[in-house]
């Protein structure tokens, strides 16, 4: 936008640079950024949620989730977000927890026919290991898949 561009240079910023634009209006609500493609599938997905649940632009619903994640994966990166849980295997409709504190590989199963997760060592859908599977980019893989 062009009060944005007005905005650089009344700062003597180099305006060549597109990162110091982006960088310089980010955070205050400006147009500063940068393009990526998204897939069709996954554009039309994000479009409805971001219209019809959350009753934003696409760009804020975009930057909002993305943001969100990647405060997830660097936290985890930092070990700053440590779990006795991981994901060691998806398979089929199954994710396999393995849990340090047990010192066991739980089961979480999918039932695709009530859209519901369960786990079956606990026998329910209200443990720590479903909240974990809910929470995991391996249940989005594993929906995707079925
Ligand atoms: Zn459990």
């Amino acid at each position: 936008m062009f009060p944005t561009i007005l905005h650089v240079l009344s700062t003597s910023l180099p305006v060549t640079a597109a990162g110091v634009i982006a960088a310089t209006t980010s955070g205050g609500g400006g147009w500063g950024g940068k393009t990526v493609m998204l897939d069709y599938s996954v554009y039309d997905r994000a479009a409805r949620f971001a219209k019809d649940k959350y009753h934003t632009s696409l760009r804020k619903y975009v930057n909002d989730y993305l943001g969100t994640a990647l405060k997830k994966e660097e936290l985890l990166e930092r070990g700053g977000l440590k779990s006795h849980l991981t994901i060691v295997l998806v398979q089929g409709n199954h994710l396999y927890v393995k849990d340090d504190k047990i010192e066991e590989v739980v089961d979480v199963a999918y039932h695709e026919d009530e859209k519901r997760l369960e786990c079956l060592k606990d026998g329910n859908g209200e443990c720590g290991h479903v909240a974990y599977c809910l929470n995991s980019n391996e249940l989005g893989k594993l929906l995707a898949a079925a």
